[in-house]
């Protein structure tokens, strides 16, 4: 097997890739238009009919789609297909607000097994690998995308889902597991856990980790890698375009890439909706041209991205993505300052002292907002001298002053004290939401 596994898509010619775009662009405006009333009423809104939509570039005049649009049509409004075609539900981790649910007819999840074949191939994976699928099942797309997918490319499935991690260990150890396929903090949890056990990297056969559903800094990165002996590689999805898969990283590691003979992706300005060029930084927007059963056209993920169509060095033509840096909605502002999670992550990660378990606790006191981060410490300073113990909350807290530019208020606390996530991690405790 080849290091792609649709080589003919993932390093098709820039032209053809867009002809081929444009061609299935305009069928699925057809679909959606003779399908889901309800965007049918928006396009009429906008005055625009499939007519107006003759290729790529005309996909600037759709409307968009948000979330809100689909807690709206909860649950079958926006279905494209008859339920008789659909073989399969599932619903988002419910991460912000109401979950949405989203329908597949067969079609749609072969595309999407497809879609996280090339991400499991990407990373090595072939049928001699034993990938344990880390990631929740149920009706959290993680599981059952990066199951289907292992499944395709024909690796050894082991379908552990997510928690009871010394057993997940335990069987990494007795199965050889080679790929290891969970969200990037449980995958930390595990490091730390193999740790405990008094293993090392060596007692595995891990060689590869597939991580993803979470935002998770390159520092982090670099702590799973050197925790599990393996590569790591980034893998983006929604539930809302399908689920995991949507993009992958290869081993260049430097952005994932789109697979975008199934989702065109748009970066546009987040306050205007105008489209922005390759290298802006905006709100990432997709526009699923191959799904039958819920086929979002122009659908604003929130996620706060960078596009690059600079060459990669692995043959794939497809887009790259930047690592989002969080959701719009991840964001806090903390006295009028715009803070993301993902900077004090990599903030904390550069320390030696420092794990990546961490936790950032927001309030309001005297019309004030109140900015704590706990940190816990590793259990070699916590043998350490109260002196040094206070260097290092000082080193932090100049060293978060002066990326965030707002000065946070340093907690260190215990090994161990702070919750392990075994899906995606609660980074943030916003208490000032529970005065509003
Ligand atoms: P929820 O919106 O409830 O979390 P999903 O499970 O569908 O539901 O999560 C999709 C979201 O997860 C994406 O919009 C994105 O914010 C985040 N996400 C998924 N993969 C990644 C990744 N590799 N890096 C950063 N964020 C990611
Ligand atoms: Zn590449």
């Amino acid at each position: 097997m080849g290091k792609y596994w649709n080589e003919q898509i993932e390093c098709m010619d820039r032209d053809q890739m867009k002809a081929l775009q444009s061609e299935r662009l305009v069928k699925q405006v057809q679909h959606v238009w003779d399908n889901v009333p309800y965007y049918r009423k928006k396009m009429e809104e906008k005055g625009v009919t499939p007519q107006d939509i003759n290729g790529i570039e005309d996909l600037y005049k759709l409307p968009f789609l948000s979330k809100a649009d689909l807690r709206d049509a909860y649950p079958y409004g926006l279905l494209a297909k008859p339920l008789s075609e659909c073989v399969r539900i599932h619903s988002t981790s419910g991460t912000t607000g109401k979950r949405v649910v989203a329908f597949y007819t067969q079609n749609d999840v072969d595309m999407w097994e497809d879609c996280v074949a090339r991400a499991i191939t990407a990373a090595g994976g072939t049928n001699d690998d034993v990938c344990q699928v880390a990631y929740g099942y149920g009706l959290f797309t993680g599981g059952a995308g990066l199951h289907g997918g292992s499944h395709k490319v024909g690796c050894l499935t082991l379908p552990m889902s997510s928690g009871n991690t010394e057993r997940q260990i335990q069987f990494m150890q007795d199965l050889g597991a080679t790929i290891l396929c969970c969200t990037p903090s449980y995958a930390a949890y595990i490091g730390e856990t193999v740790k405990k056990m008094g293993l090392t990297p060596d007692d595995l056969k891990l060689k590869a980790g597939i991580f993803g559903a979470e935002p998770w800094t390159e520092e982090m990165r670099q702590q799973i890698q050197r925790s599990l002996g393996i590569k790591a590689y980034d893998i983006y999805g929604l539930t809302e375009s399908s689920g995991p898969g949507v993009a992958f990283e290869c081993e260049c590691q430097h952005g994932m890439h789109i697979n975008e003979d199934n989702f065109i992706a748009e970066i546009i300005n987040p306050e205007t909706g105008e489209v922005l060029p390759d290298g802006e930084k905006g709100e990432l927007v997709f526009t699923s041209i191959t799904k039958e059963a819920f086929p979002l056209l122009r659908y604003r993920t929130r996620d706060i991205c960078v596009l690059t169509r600079e060459k990669c060095s692995c043959g794939r033509t497809l887009v790259r993505m930047a690592k989002p840096m969080g959701r719009s909605d991840d964001m806090l502002i903390i006295r009028g300052v715009n803070v993301f999670p993902s900077q004090i992550e990599t903030v904390l990660l550069k320390m030696s002292n420092a794990t990546p378990n961490y936790q950032i606790v927001v309030g309001r006191e005297n019309n004030t907002d109140t900015f704590e981060i706990r940190v816990e410490i590793t259990d070699e300073m916590f043998n350490d001298t109260i002196r040094s113990i206070e260097e290092l909350e000082r080193k932090i807290s100049q060293d978060m002053l002066s990326v965030l530019g707002i000065k946070a208020k340093i907690r260190l606390v215990e090994p161990n004290s702070i919750p392990r996530s075994e899906g995606k991690a609660v980074r943030v405790i916003d208490n000032r939401k529970l005065l509003d």
